[in-house]
């Protein structure tokens, strides 16, 4: 069978993209190397400018008693703490069902999941003007291809891999009960990274961090030591360690985190989410860059498929959209990531905010995009 658009990795990228174009009416194989449900690192704080797509292509989002988010308080090593309203806000939910929810959505709606099969190869046929994706066990004949296989991926465009850069991070999360203002989303530095703590369903709340490798290494590789060496040294992080029922005994983890600016088009194969572009969470909300490029590039598909735009006319339009919208946001958060590492400057930042509590309203504007 010949699809319209193979669609390799299915996380929140894929799946999202892949829903849209079902409910045009075209045809999709999703191409993803794991099964679902799983767990994956990620704060679970999605800014509200993707909240009324996400309820389109998901609706059953909209039975889910979710915690809505307003509120933002930031601490460090030390007394000081700043806190404001959120101009736009967010809301709470966990990987686990977010991803889920919208694999149930895309089978429902006849997407074809290829699961468990790792895309090797895209290759494109001159004499057919078709594209074909090799896994290790078939073959996918289709007119596009999109890749949404995430930051670190076998499947990266050649420019991509020749901009490798040397820091590496590493992201820890885990699932916990506490008391705790359920619309007030919490971020506390600590010497080498940071840490997020906001709600998710069912009363829950998600604990995240993220940190410079460095510091495990001088932790002698050992997260427990990680933790008791420097995310104790913030009161705040000491306390909810000390007194917070822990859901997950066993944190997930992930290691190579960077932040790079990528390119969305290579080889005439359409990259969206982390592929394109992952953006530190500190000053970014990557879930919703890739609704957002899941939202547009359908869009752009459509008009394509429906013959109202050329394919050169839709390579131009997605490249214009992704460089205007996000690579000044990525480039921007690469510095305020390597800021974030150093305790003195986040102190800095509070005395600053809590002087002038315009300046932070203005930075955390930088932090998303206008609703869609
Ligand atoms: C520590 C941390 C905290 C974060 N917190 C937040 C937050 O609170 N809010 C927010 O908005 N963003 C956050 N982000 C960012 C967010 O997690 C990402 O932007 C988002 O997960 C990207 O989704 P994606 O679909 O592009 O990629 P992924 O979720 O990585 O999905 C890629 C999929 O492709 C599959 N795949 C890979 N290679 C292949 C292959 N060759 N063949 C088939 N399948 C393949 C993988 O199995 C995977 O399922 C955070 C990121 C980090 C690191």
């Amino acid at each position: 069978m010949k699809y319209d658009v193979t669609i390799i990795g299915g996380g929140l990228a894929g799946l999202s993209l892949a829903i849209d174009l079902r409910k045009r009416g075209y045809t999709i194989v999703v191409i993803e190397k794991g099964d679902y449900p799983r767990n994956k690192v990620c704060g679970e704080y999605i800014s509200m400018e993707s909240y009324d797509y996400l309820k389109t292509i998901c609706p059953e989002l909209k039975n889910r008693n979710l915690p809505l988010i307003n509120k933002f308080k930031l601490s460090s090593i030390g007394e000081r703490e700043f806190k404001t309203i959120l101009d736009l806000g967010g809301f709470g939910i966990s990987r686990y069902l977010l991803e889920n929810l919208l694999f149930i959505e895309a089978k429902n709606l006849g997407v074809v999941f290829a699961l468990n099969e790792k895309a090797l190869e895209v290759k494109f046929d001159f004499n057919t003007n078709d594209y074909s994706v090799t896994t290790n066990s078939n073959n996918y004949i289709s007119t596009i291809v999109c890749n949404s296989s995430g930051r670190k991926s076998n499947f990266e465009a050649k420019e991509n891999i020749s901009s490798r850069v040397r820091t590496n991070y590493i992201g820890v999360k885990y699932h916990i009960k506490m008391e705790r203002d359920a619309t007030q989303i919490e971020i506390h530095n600590f010497p080498g990274g940071y840490c997020g703590i906001s709600n998710v369903e069912d009363g829950k709340s998600c604990l995240c961090y993220i940190v410079n490798s460095k510091m495990l290494n001088n932790a002698g590789n050992s997260i427990l030591e990680l933790e008791k060496k420097y995310l104790h040294q913030n009161k705040n992080l000491k306390r909810i360690f000390d007194t917070a029922e822990f859901i997950t005994k066993v944190p997930v983890t992930i290691s190579g985190i960077n932040f790079r600016i990528k390119v969305p088009i290579y080889d005439s194969v359409f990259y969206l989410g982390d592929s394109a572009g992952s953006i530190a969470p500190i000053t970014g909300n990557g879930m919703s860059i890739c609704f957002k490029s899941a939202s547009v590039l359908a869009s752009n598909l459509d008009n394509y498929f429906s013959s109202k735009i050329s394919k050169q006319q839709l390579i131009e339009n997605y490249k214009l959209f992704w460089n205007k919208e996000f690579s000044m946001r990525i480039k921007l958060s690469r510095y305020f990531q390597k800021l974030s590492e150093f305790s003195f400057l986040t102190k800095l930042s509070i005395q600053l905010f809590n002087l002038f509590p315009s300046l932070a309203n203005r930075v955390i504007k930088l932090t998303h995009g206008k609703p869609f």
